[in-house]
């Protein structure tokens, strides 16, 4: 940089040189002048001495020499040479000749006024010489100026009618200065014809005294055609009389002017255009942030229009300016600074959009204003909430994941984690990043990181198991998964896994497996698979059940077939069919033979695995070996053959006991269908017989008759031997059966039997024979027990009564000696009895008939002596209903619980 000092000095010493060679220029000139001079004297000199001249010719020739070369212009060089030219004179021409003295006075007197004369001629030529000089020069500078300014004068002589127009004037016209004739005329066709009229008009204006100046722009249309703008303006000089002498005027070639003036206006418009079509809203303020200019979008931003907008200050509409912020600004822009800022604007409707501003200063005039493009960044905020957003929901996602993440950069340091990664290492997110593998994974040395690496770089995705350590210290096998891609530099993701619960999956897995081989083993239980190809998998167990060797591997499905048993081979193929086609689950049970002649039997569900399209992709068969459960079963159903073996022999023992009695039930009808015939017979013998008596008679034959056939049967039905029924009882009349088939020993024993039945009859469900098979029984046991002593009252009294429960109840009261409290349980145990003659099995049947008809059956002691059996039933309606037709609320509380407990074990297994 060049300082101003230096400059000045370059710069002077520029004028030293200038003024240098100047003056040497003029020196060189004055020489040469003096030079001509001398040489011009000396021809005179000697022209004059040959002639004879005398001092006063010779000094006057001498004048007109040092007069013509003063012409050259030096005055001083005209001191010089008319000094030397006195000298001449005087050594040459005035006495004493050849000597520099002069001794006539008249000599000195012609010298002095040779000398006088031609200073004054010579200083007189040299001024008129540089007046011209200055003259010439002044035209040549005004010639020069007129082409740089396109600018000339012109004049009219309105006495001759001449017009002269200067140099500059005939070249904007185009003509040449000599055709100047006509003037007038020539002119106005020179004139572009959209403008002639106009300047006729306003030189003829001009010319009317107190009319305008004429002073006017138009164009011209030059004879080589091309078109100019120029201005002319003129003065006119007048006449006493008021009549014009001349007019004196100046014209000017604007056409640059009015050309760059154009390209102004037009780059003005084009400014404005790209200004209006811009984006950013411009704003030009002055200093105190009032609107000077704004664009189109400035307008549109805002919502006010052009001129509203100029005027206003940039407070009213940017609510967070603020004077001190605004003096910031100025103070930054006064620096020359760019002032960059995000704030907001308000619109004229109120409503607040986000902007980014940014001002530059412009110095204009010596005035500071500022330039202001305002972009609304609504757009951007929302895009760059919307990243935001996106990358929340991503490092969600992220978050979430069950992997953690790592992000590396090409130096293997961690750039970024997820929060599993943290929790997995128990690290904090900001102490990880910046991290090396190495920092946290003792599987891994530098080496395999930099082949990882490679691989990676080679676009693979590489996967590996390897230890990580925790920050405690701990570590623990992971499984990961790494890749690298480019984003803003080189980066590498890794997916580590924790893959200890995937070991203890695998171990759970295992050990689940052999859970399920241990309860296929224990429950009998094989599975198999199998598809139209053939077996696809055998459990351990069903290799065993079908007695197959699992080492030689899955058998073949022909050999499955031969094992089941030949009597059920088709029926099976029979049923896999159907399920094949019905595509259903299915169940069959088999026998399979094996080669030892044992029999299983194997219960055999199917479950179809159905494709997309509904076709039987695999089958999926579980085979259970029942034989055990077969062998159970059938024992099981030999038991109750037993039991009901049992019951019936009890059945057959109490029909025994009741021989007598039944004998007696039956042979009265018999006795009395005989008195009632003969009674008929002698009817009949009587004549004439009295055959309406005899009818009579012969329906109490029949009536009686039937009650014996009646008791027959019921004896019968006490002896067949007939599987349970399910049947309707009235209670009331199995009573009364009941009583009737006892009756007889209970005149033997001189027992009294009460009857206590309820209000409305009494119905129950179930086998009518059983159920009196109870109650004889019961009847039978008090019978006994009341003959077992000797004094006292045998009273029996049998009644039902409806429980609160909604069962019914039906007791039995004897007047006997009773139970002891301690017995009470173990009378209905199999074979317990205190008779010398019984067997023990009679109460426990009837526990097991009433188990089996859904009551209870228990015996209490009764007041004030004997015994008391009770047993429930369920009411017709609510036989279906167990738990409804426990009486509870009618036993003891210590006994009454223990009776459903103790329910005839020996029969009920
Ligand atoms: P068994 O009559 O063959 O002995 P039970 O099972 O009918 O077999 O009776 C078992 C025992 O219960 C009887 O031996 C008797 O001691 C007792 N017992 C049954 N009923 C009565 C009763 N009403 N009074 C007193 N003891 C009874």
């Amino acid at each position: 940089m060049v300082d101003e000092g230096a400059a000045v000095s370059i710069l002077k010493k520029l004028l030293r040189m200038e003024t240098t060679q100047n003056q040497r220029r003029r020196l060189q000139a004055i020489a040469v002048q003096i030079l001509l001079g001398i040489a011009g004297l000396a021809l005179i000199t000697f022209a004059c001495f040959q002639l004879g001249f005398g001092l006063a010719r010779t000094g006057f020739a001498y004048v007109i020499v040092i007069s013509l070369v003063s012409l050259l212009g030096s005055f001083s060089a005209s001191i010089v040479l008319s000094i030397v030219a006195a000298a001449f004179l005087n050594y040459f021409f005035a006495a004493p000749l050849h000597e520099f003295r002069i001794d006539i006075p008249d000599d000195i007197e012609r010298i002095a006024t040779f000398l006088t004369t031609s200073l004054v001629v010579t200083a007189l030529v040299t001024k008129v010489k540089r007046s011209a000089d200055e003259l010439r020069e002044n035209q040549a500078k005004w010639v020069k100026a007129e082409r740089i300014a396109h600018f000339g004068w012109w004049e009219r002589d309105f006495t001759t009618n001449h017009v002269s127009l200067s140099d500059e004037v005939s070249r904007i016209f185009g003509v040449r200065p000599v055709d100047l004739p006509n003037w007038h005329e020539r002119w106005l066709k020179l004139i572009h014809p959209e403008d002639r009229a106009r300047a006729a008009e306003a030189a003829a204006a001009a010319l009317v005294p107190g009319g305008p100046r004429y002073d006017m722009e138009y164009r011209l249309l030059r004879p080589d055609g091309t078109e100019r703008v120029v201005r002319s303006q003129g003065d006119v000089a007048w006449n006493d009389s008021g009549l014009a002498l001349r007019q004196f005027g100046v014209m000017q070639d604007i056409t640059e002017l009015r050309h760059a003036e154009h390209e102004l206006r037009a780059s003005e418009t084009r400014f404005r255009t790209l200004v209006d079509h811009a984006s950013d809203a411009f704003f030009l303020y002055n200093e105190d942030a009032t609107v000077l200019d704004v664009n189109r979008q400035a307008c549109e931003n805002l919502g006010y229009r052009r001129d509203e907008l100029i005027g206003m200050t940039a407070f009213d509409f940017g609510p967070d300016l603020t004077p001190a912020l605004l003096q910031r600004i100025r103070e930054r822009l006064r620096d020359g600074k760019i002032v960059t800022y995000d704030g907001r604007h308000r619109r004229k409707d109120g409503t607040v959009f986000p902007v980014e501003v940014r001002i530059r200063p412009l110095w204009r005039e010596g005035q500071l204003l500022a330039v202001s493009l305002d972009r609304d960044i609504t757009e951007r905020k929302r895009a760059e909430d919307e990243l935001r957003a996106s990358e929340e929901r991503f490092r969600t996602f992220a978050d979430y994941a069950a992997d953690a993440f790592f992000l590396f950069d090409d130096n293997a340091a961690i750039l970024d984690v997820n929060r599993q990664a943290c929790e997995s290492l128990g690290y904090s997110r900001e102490e990880l990043i910046g991290k090396h593998p190495s920092d946290f994974d003792v599987a891994l040395e530098e080496a395999s990181i930099e082949r990882l690496r490679e691989r990676m770089l080679g676009a693979e995705t590489v996967t590996f198991e390897t230890r990580h350590k925790r920050k405690d210290g701990t570590s623990f096998p992971v499984e990961v998964r790494g890749g690298q891609f480019e984003q803003g530099g080189r980066r590498y993701l890794s997916l580590a896994r924790d893959i200890t619960e995937r070991k203890q999956a695998e171990e759970a897995l295992r050990r689940s497996a052999a859970y399920l081989a241990e309860a296929q083993r224990l429950s009998h239980t094989g599975t198999s698979v199998y598809n139209a190809g053939g077996n696809l998998y055998w459990s351990d167990e069903c290799y065993r059940i079908w007695d197959f060797d699992p080492l030689q591997g899955l058998p073949d499905p022909d050999r499955v077939w031969q094992r089941i048993h030949p009597d059920d081979r088709d029926r099976v193929r029979e049923e896999n069919q159907r399920a094949l086609h019905e595509k259903g689950e299915h169940s069959v049970e088999f026998r399979i033979l094996l080669y030892d002649g044992a029999v299983k039997y194997i219960e055999a569900t199917s479950h179809p695995l159905l494709s997309p399209q509904g076709d039987i992709d695999e089958i999926v068969s579980t085979h259970v070996d029942v034989t055990e459960r077969r062998r159970a079963q059938a024992q099981a159903e030999k038991l109750l053959q037993l039991e009901a073996d049992l019951a019936h022999m009890n059945r057959l023992g109490i029909m025994g006991e009741l021989t007598a009695s039944l004998a007696h039930e039956i042979l009265h009808p018999i006795a009395t269908v005989r008195n009632n015939a003969r009674a008929g017979m002698r009817l009949l013998e009587m004549s004439p017989p009295d055959l309406g008596e005899v009818k009579g008679m012969l329906g109490y034959v029949v009536r009686d008759a039937d009650l014996a056939k009646d008791i027959v049967g019921r004896i019968r039905d006490h002896i067949k031997k007939a599987p349970p029924q399910k049947e309707i009882v009235d209670l009331d009349e199995a009573v009364d059966e009941v009583i009737v088939m006892v009756r007889a020993a209970m005149d033997r024993n001189r027992v009294s039997v009460r009857t206590r039945l309820m209000e409305h009859r009494a119905s129950v469900r179930g086998d009518r024979v059983q159920l009196q098979q109870v109650m004889l029984n019961l009847i039978l046991n008090a019978m006994e027990a009341m003959s077992s002593v000797g004094e006292g009252t045998r009273e029996l009294s049998i009644s039902t009564e409806r429980c609160q429960a909604g069962g019914i109840l039906i007791a039995v009261r004897d007047s006997g000696p009773g139970i002891e409290a301690e017995h009470r349980n173990r009378i209905f145990e199999p074979f317990y009895t205190t008779k010398s003659s019984g067997i023990g099995m009679g109460l426990s049947i009837c526990r097991s008939i009433i188990d089996a008809h859904g009551g209870h059956l228990w015996t209490d002691a009764n007041q004030p002596r004997g015994a008391v059996f009770r047993f429930t039933l369920p009411a017709v309606d609510e036989s279906l209903d167990i738990s409804s037709s426990t009486c509870l609320e009618t036993l003891p509380a210590a006994e009454g619980r223990r009776v459903p407990e103790n329910s005839n074990p020996g029969l009920k297994s």
